[in-house]
């Protein structure tokens, strides 16, 4: 895949403060107030930065968390894990495998088929709905 690279002056003029505080600064919309957390339309999520495929909706699931949760990305290519031990926790990131963007993190507490849950921030993804 081709990274997109920018500098943090091009990304602040793009973005709106909220995805850069999130996007770039690692930071955390406030549970239950993203506008995609309720979105049950049939499409595909993406990257809010640079609009790599992320997520397909019937892989999105309600976890009660509060954010946006899904239970496998589009490919394994399409995002990148890390590992991040900030704020005391010892947690798994989950990055735009594209523009190295935040979206959020990965617990292992999903539903099947894969136990895994991407837990995304609504601020870090656009949505295409299908047709
Ligand atoms: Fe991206």
């Amino acid at each position: 895949m081709d990274k997109i690279e920018k500098s943090e002056q091009e990304w602040k003029e793009q973005l709106t403060s909220e995805q850069y505080e999130i996007l770039r600064n690692k930071g955390t919309e406030r549970a239950f107030t993203g506008e995609l957390l309720h979105n049950k339309e049939t499409g595909v999520y993406s990257c809010a930065a640079c609009g790599n495929p992320l997520f397909k909706s019937d892989t999105k699931y309600d976890s009660g968390s509060g954010w946006p949760s899904f239970w496998e990305p589009i490919s394994k290519d399409a995002v990148m894990l890390k590992l991040d031990k900030s704020f005391g926790m010892v947690r798994t990131e989950v990055e735009c495998a594209k523009c190295g963007g935040h979206l959020g993190h990965l617990f292992n507490d999903g539903p099947q088929p894969t136990g895994e849950r991407f837990c995304m921030n609504s601020a870090s993804l656009g949505f295409k709905k299908e047709g």
